[in-house]
């Protein structure tokens, strides 16, 4: 079982199989829901999450998205698109091993920063993964 949750450990969540997917998000929703200069993502069965404990807020950052939050320390916990129940994104830093779930790719450059530079040397995509 893979576990997480906010920072003031009102919300806690569980993931029943392991992530799909592993991203770092650039654009600039993310950017300024989280306060970050970019957001990384497990991308997960939704059936394999549950909330263990609290209850999150809930934002639609853009019609179509809604996005789980902590509404007592704002942190930011998934991402979920209306229109496509095959996965939920879950905030990589709120896991409670966020070492186990590295990224494979960087997404949404065009939003990027000038001056973020990673050099991890990972793929990287001007807009999502899927688009380019
Ligand atoms: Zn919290
Ligand atoms: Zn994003």
């Amino acid at each position: 079982m893979i576990t997480g949750g906010c920072h003031c450990g009102a919300i806690r969540y569980a993931l029943s199989a392991a992530p799909m997917g592993s991203m770092i998000c650039h654009c600039a929703t993310c950017r300024r829901v989280s306060g970050a200069l970019v957001v990384a993502w497990v991308s997960v069965d939704p059936d394999a999450f549950a909330i263990t404990k609290g209850k999150p807020a809930h934002y639609a950052s853009s019609p179509g998205i809604s996005r789980q939050f902590c509404s007592l320390c704002g942190a930011q916990l998934t991402y979920a698109r209306d229109d496509d129940d095959s996965f939920l994104d879950v905030a990589t830093a709120t896991l409670d091993d966020p070492n186990a779930s590295p990224p494979t790719h960087h997404s949404w450059l065009s939003h990027d920063l000038a001056w973020v530079k990673f050099g991890d040397g990972l793929p990287n995509f001007q807009n999502s993964r899927y688009d380019d």
